[in-house]
Order: C-alpha cells, then sequence, then structure tokens
C-alpha cells in the first residue's frame, strides 16, 4: 500500500463531515426483533410509543429500511460547535508497547459532557423542540448522558429532568452541579418522587439504584406530566442511527489515507457508541464487499453479550417500558457498584444483540483493575485522562496490539475512545490506592436474575 504519512489527528474539513446519519437496519438480513408490548406480547405501533417518545423518533425507532436519513441544519450547526471529533494515530502507545500494530482511536471526550452523548442528546432534543414540547426527562448513570441532554436542552430552550442512579448522584456530585448550571433539575434514583421509585425502595431499602430503576422514574414522569416526553441516551435503534455519526467519520478518515481497520473495538454499555463507530464496516459486512473483526467490551460485573440470555425483557427494573429482544441478565439484575456506571445496564441495542447472535461480532468481558492498569498506562502515554467505560476498550486494543507484537503481524486496530474521566476520580483514587476491587457474578446470582424474565412473545 502506498505509505502516504499519517498525521498524528486525522481531522475533516467542513465538506468532508458526514450530511446523513446511517440505519445499518436497511443492511440487516435479520432485522431486529420489535418492542413488543408487555401486556400483549404485541409488538408496538407508533400509537402506543407515542405517550411516552416523540413522534420523529418513534419513526427513526420504527424505520427497519430507510438506509440514510438526512441530519437536519440545526444539528449540523450544532456538530459543527465540537465536531468532527479527532481520529488519533496512537502512535506513542504502539511505541510503549513494541507493537507492530497500528492502532487508531476515535476519540469523543472533547465537548463538555465529555462523551459521545451528546451526539444523539442534540438529535433527541432538537425533534422533541420540533414537536413543540415543554421539556424531556431522562435517567442517567455515570452522568454522562444527562449532562449532554442538560447541554441539549438548554441550547434549544427545553426544560430537562434527569433521574441520576444514587450511587454515581452520591459520588459525582460536580456532574450533578454541570447538569444544573445548564439549566437542568437532578433527581436521584430511586427516589420517593415516582410511584416506582418508592415501590423499588420499599423491596430494596438501601439500594444504590441502576439505570433500569431510573429509567422507570424517568418514564413515569413524562408520560404524567403534559407536554413531556421521554428520552433515552442508549440501547434504542434511533439512537444508534444518531451515533452512526462517529463511524461514517471514523470510515471517511481511514479512507483519506487507505486505511482498512482488520479490528475495531468498543466498549458496550447499551451498545451506542459501538453500535454507532462500527455501523459503517457493519454495513460493508452485511452486504459481503469487506470483512472485518468487531468487538464489543463489557465489564465482568455485568456482562450482559458473554453470560447473559437473547430474550425479550424489560429495559427498566420498574417493568413499566415495552419489551425489547436483547442479551440480558434480567431486568431486576442490579449489578454490584462499580466504576464503569455508563456500562451497568442488563440489556444491550437489539441491534448489536442481533448481530452478535448472527456472528458478526465478538464480545469480551474484562475485569476492572486489569481496566484500570490499562487507562493509567493509556493516560501516562497518550496524555487523555480516559472514561473507565472507554479503558474497557482500550484494555482490549492494549492486548490485540500485545497478541501482534508476539505474532509480528501489523495489523490496523481502532478503537472508539468514548470520553473522559475527569468525573470518575473516586475511582481512579481506589485504583490509586490499590483498595480497588474486581467483582464477578456466580452463576447463582445470574440464574436468579434470568429466572425472573417476563413471558417470551411468540411472533411469526
Ligand atoms: C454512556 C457511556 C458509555 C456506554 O454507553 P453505550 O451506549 O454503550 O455507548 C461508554 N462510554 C462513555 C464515556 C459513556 O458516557
Amino acid at each position: 500500500m502506498s505509505e502516504k504519512k499519517i498525521p498524528y489527528k486525522i481531522y475533516l474539513t467542513e465538506e468532508e463531515m458526514p450530511k446523513f446519519w446511517y440505519n445499518v437496519r436497511a443492511d440487516m438480513k435479520n432485522k431486529p426483533a420489535p418492542l413488543v408490548n408487555p401486556g400483549t406480547l404485541k409488538p408496538m405501533t407508533a400509537a402506543d410509543l407515542a405517550p411516552v417518545f416523540c413522534e420523529e423518533l418513534i419513526a427513526q425507532e420504527l424505520d427497519n429500511d430507510t438506509r440514510q436519513v438526512p441530519i437536519p441544519e440545526e444539528i449540523l450547526g450544532f456538530y459543527k460547535m465540537y465536531r468532527p471529533s479527532p481520529l488519533v494515530r496512537a502512535y506513542c502507545l504502539e511505541e510503549k508497547l513494541g507493537t507492530p500494530a497500528h492502532i487508531y482511536y476515535k476519540f469523543e471526550g472533547n465537548n463538555t459532557s465529555g462523551s459521545h452523548k451528546l451526539n444523539s442528546a442534540i438529535a433527541q432534543a432538537y425533534y422533541a423542540k420540533k414537536q413543540g414540547l415543554v421539556g424531556v426527562t431522562t435517567e442517567t448513570g455515570a452522568g454522562q448522558w444527562g449532562t449532554a441532554l442538560s447541554m441539549a436542552c438548554a441550547y434549544l430552550g427545553l426544560d430537562c429532568k434527569v433521574y441520576m442512579v444514587k450511587v454515581s448522584y452520591e459520588q459525582k456530585p460536580f456532574r450533578r452541579e454541570v447538569m444544573r448550571t445548564y439549566g437542568a433539575s437532578v433527581t436521584p434514583s430511586p427516589s420517593m418522587e415516582t410511584a416506582v421509585g418508592r415501590k423499588i425502595l420499599a423491596e430494596h431499602p438501601g439500594t444504590t439504584g441502576s439505570l433500569g430503576c431510573a429509567i422507570s422514574e424517568a418514564v413515569e414522569v413524562a408520560t404524567t406530566t403534559p407536554g413531556y416526553r421521554y428520552v433515552l441516551g442508549s440501547v434504542l435503534n434511533q439512537v444508534l442511527l444518531h451515533q452512526s455519526v462517529i463511524g461514517l467519520e471514523t470510515k471517511i478518515a481511514l479512507d483519506k489515507y487507505g486505511i482498512v481497520p482488520d479490528i475495531i473495538i468498543g466498549c458496550a454499555g447499551g451498545g451506542s457508541n459501538l453500535g454507532g463507530l462500527i455501523s459503517p464496516f457493519m454495513g460493508e459486512k452485511l452486504r459481503g464487499e469487506r470483512d472485518y473483526r468487531v468487538i464489543a467490551v463489557e465489564p465482568a460485573s455485568c456482562p450482559s453479550f458473554t453470560r447473559g440470555k437473547f430474550a425479550y425483557d424489560f429495559c427498566d427494573t420498574g417493568m413499566i417500558c415495552p419489551l425489547a429482544k436483547m442479551y440480558t441478565l434480567g431486568a431486576g439484575f442490579i449489578p454490584s457498584p462499580n466504576h464503569a456506571g455508563g456500562l451497568r445496564f442488563h440489556g444491550m441495542s437489539p441491534v448489536l444483540s442481533q448481530l452478535y447472535h448472527d456472528g458478526y461480532m465478538e464480545a469480551r468481558a474484562v475485569e476492572q483493575t486489569a481496566v484500570f492498569e490499562a487507562a493509567e498506562f493509556f493516560a501516562r502515554t497518550e496524555g487523555i485522562l480516559p472514561a473507565p467505560e472507554s479503558s474497557h476498550a482500550i484494555r482490549v486494543a492494549i492486548d490485540e496490539a500485545l497478541k501482534c507484537r508476539e505474532t509480528g503481524k501489523a495489523k490496523n486496530i481502532v478503537f472508539g475512545l468514548t470520553g473522559t474521566g475527569y468525573f470518575d476520580l473516586v475511582a481512579y483514587e481506589q485504583f490509586n490506592n490499590g483498595t480497588m476491587t474486581d467483582h464477578i457474578p456466580t452463576d447463582e446470582e445470574l440464574a436468579a436474575g434470568l429466572a425472573a424474565l417476563p413471558p417470551q412473545p411468540q411472533l411469526d
């Protein structure tokens, strides 16, 4: 291959930036299973979803066929404030590892929310505004989604009510203040403000909460408050659609230099950054044009892909949301309070779940201390202090690069660096003090969550 000198950072010009989101479902032979009404066990229609979600987002959620969705001008304008995000050739990391591999990372932490979540937050807030709504409700785990949504709502003049997983609310008071500065209200979840919160607290007194609990509360408030809808930062098809901007930019940047990735790696909580990063590459793979290895990385404490079941399940602990078919640990599973808040979700994107089920991608579970070792190594080498979530991808990228050192093969490794870790310093403190632990749920613990899966719908 012609050796064009590859810069440390590959940027795109405004003209080169994607003008469309790419909907990978259009190229999937086996479409992701539809959301199902837990009462009737029939697929949710647009009318069923209307009390919960914004109209245009429902249309995007249900659309398995449109390949390219134009990004509205207003959103393109907002994207220009912090995009394109850099694609970095990790020369320093390669050298330090002594690997022949070429490592690239797409850095999404270059905005105040500190993560990729802003890509979908602005889209969802835009469609809510366009529908004439007063505001939106949501949950947040580690706080990145709540922050991103607060920023988007402030920009568009929408009210924003955030239910924040209690363990994160307590560990990350500064996150809360960022959100409040952008005008959002922030409530620790489970709270006494909602019926579902009161029920969860009665059943599990002293619970540190989970994303599933917080989702239930946010949905309850959205459906009982006029002029409000609920928005979700991950898992849903629409979120993967918006996040495809990550993969599209990555592909345009790589194509400029004739670079073809061998391995694409991303952390997976609900699957949005990974789904977005891999979308255009997966499209080529699905169409039989090219092959890539894709690796999803999850915490060993919340191993949806590697130890979960592919089944219909609730997305929330309160069991008021539609059922989604996905790799799940059971909606009742409350993971140990580890430090990858954004990866502590019991389920997984139905799109990624279907792709994984059909053998288009691999998954790996990694332990917390090994993740922080990788984070520390990366910070000292490439300079960026990574989010714990992102560091799951770093761990596996380093492992793959070390394999290249053994085999002498110069593979192209691309990974998603989803965000920065400035609000995760309690976790870094534990790691630095040597008090961080690894919790891996036992088979018995997992069996309890899986035994409680709801009745499975029989769709043709
Ligand atoms: C939320 C978050 C994740 C995980 O969410 P996905 O939907 O799986 O992408 C990963 N990294 C960061 C920095 C996050 O904020």
